[in-house]
């Protein structure tokens, strides 16, 4: 065994955490595209309405989130014991578990092990995980092809596109988009294809069956990891795991350590959370349980690469490490007013959405994906949809803190957002400075249109950069209340 838990600088998070952009600058761009905020709007309001009435079905609904958060919160308390304990159930079972730092650990064990199985390509059950490491480019730099087989992933990969959704990771796409996609990048697709979805499943059926049958290799994520007996878990809908994960002579899984829950009774909380708040189904249509190598039936060779990647850094942060808890379900993405109008891609992360926005900084080094943290209006909706009860809004404030106190520290001078705080509590200390100041206000009443100011000048126009301001009303409320009640202070009531 050689565990990274324990060590004392917990390694931070490398590969697709992070974007090019800023988010405020990447979500200009997104919000341009109107076609996008359509396929969104429609894709998100489909999700919302389904998970909404299988969730209302279950009048212990409360009390299975509680436990899901229960769970999750002993487990993260006691990660060490587990993920050994799930080491010497697997190795029990015939297969051999890699502990990977990083990304590029990770990168260089997954590219080893096809290169022993002789294997110049491979099959792939949807994992966002291999998406965070960048496996697939590290493959193809070794020579090796990636074949993605879940039918939205194949349409991004197609598309030599990113992922803007955890669980649907075209929905930026509509049906005429991805019947494109597939008459330019399928040789052997049909070219009378229709953009029926019957027609553009069947297509992408025909394409995936002659790599599901030759391949030697399949690369899978999990789900979950039940410690007690050494089991993988993988839920799906479209039965294209299934074929990953029995038909291929290795296989191949890479799974973030938070993964793991201690028991079978565990799994049966999750199997009830993750698909009415993912899919809004009442289960999954696909749920593939293995232990191991069995002789003469499925895999003969099984390896689990357990992956950091900045997992032990953010559970090092008593409020930031709830993120881990995530089941990736999605939920808070779909009902999160941001994430709706501007998509995944603005995100930079392979983690979009709320969740995205507490996870990628904690994995990263919140000054790696500052902007994320304040890719929100706290509205608490992602709170509300969530099926194992993070505080992602108090996890939001929290890393907004620590960023601020993070930049704070290398700087000499204040920032402009500091010296305007100190100015506006000089300003509200004393009733006079504040009557003086709002009268002075009222001069930006010039600036406004329909009520709002669009523009401010520096240094007020960090403001305005991401949001309208209000306009300055016509009347203050102390000159309303002097108006109506003859109280020259205005302060009563
Ligand atoms: S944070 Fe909660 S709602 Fe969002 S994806 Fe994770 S489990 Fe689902």
């Amino acid at each position: 065994m050689s565990t990274f838990l324990g060590m004392p600088h917990a390694p931070r998070g490398v590969g697709h955490l992070r974007g090019d952009q800023p988010f405020p600058v990447a979500a200009r761009t997104a919000l341009a595209n109107a076609q996008l905020r359509r396929n969104l709007g429609k894709a998100t309001r489909t999700i919302r309405a389904k998970r909404a009435a299988v969730v209302a079905e279950l009048p212990d609904w409360e009390e299975l989130r509680a436990a899901g958060q229960a769970i999750k919160r002993h487990t993260l308390a006691h990660l060490d014991y587990y993920l050994e304990q799930l080491e010497s159930r697997v190795q029990e079972h015939g297969g051999i578990v890699h502990w990977a730092r990083d990304a590029n650990e990770a990168n260089r064990i997954v590219t080893g092990l096809v290169r022993d199985a002789g294997a110049a390509e491979v099959v792939k059950v949807k994992s966002i995980v291999t998406d965070e490491i960048g496996l697939n480019e590290a493959l193809a730099s070794a020579g090796i092809t990636a074949h993605e087989t879940d039918l939205a992933e194949l349409i991004v990969q197609l598309g030599h596109d990113r992922p803007s959704h955890i669980l649907v990771p075209a929905i930026h796409r509509n049906r005429a988009e991805i019947r494109e996609i597939f008459l330019r990048e399928m040789a052997d697709v049909d070219p009378g294809l229709t953009d029926t979805p019957a027609a553009l499943a069947e297509a992408a059926r025909l394409h995936l069956r002659r790599r599901f049958l030759s391949a030697r290799v399949g690369i899978s994520g999990a789900n979950f990891a039940i410690a007690e007996t050494g089991t993988l878990c993988v839920v799906e809908s479209e039965g294209n795991g299934r074929m990953c994960l029995t038909l291929p002579d290795t296989l191949i899984t890479v799974m973030g350590i938070e993964k793991v829950i201690p028991s079978w009774r565990d799994l049966e909380v999750f199997l009830q959370l993750l698909p009415r708040s993912s899919t809004g189904e009442r289960m999954n249509p696909y749920t593939s349980l293995w232990t191991g190598v069995t002789p003469g039936d499925g895999p003969q060779r099984f390896h689990l690469v357990l992956l950091d990647n900045g997992r032990t850094a953010a559970l090092a942060d008593p409020v930031g490490r709830q993120a881990l808890h995530c089941i990736r379900c999605s939920a808070c993405l779909n009902v999160c007013p941001v994430y709706e109008r501007t998509g995944g891609h603005a995100y930079g992360s392979v983690y979009p959405g709320p969740i995205g926005a507490v996870l990628s900084p904690q994995l990263t080094g919140v000054e790696d994906n500052a902007s994320l943290p304040y890719a929100s209006s706290l509205c608490g909706a992602c709170f509300d949809a969530c099926p194992v009860r993070i505080d992602i809004p108090s996890v939001l404030v929290h890393l907004r803190a620590r960023h601020v106190e993070e930049a704070g520290r290398d700087r000499r001078l204040p920032t402009a957002e500091a010296v305007a705080m100190a100015a506006a509590s000089w300003v509200m200390a004393s009733p006079g400075r504040y009557a003086a100041a709002q009268r002075a206000g009222r001069a930006g009443r010039a600036l406004g249109r329909g009520g709002r100011i669009r523009r401010l000048p520096p240094p007020l126009s960090a403001w305005t950069a991401a949001r309208d301001a209000p306009a300055p009303p016509a009347q203050t409320f102390r000159e309303w209340w002097r108006h109506e009640h003859g109280d020259a202070d205005g302060s009563a009531g």
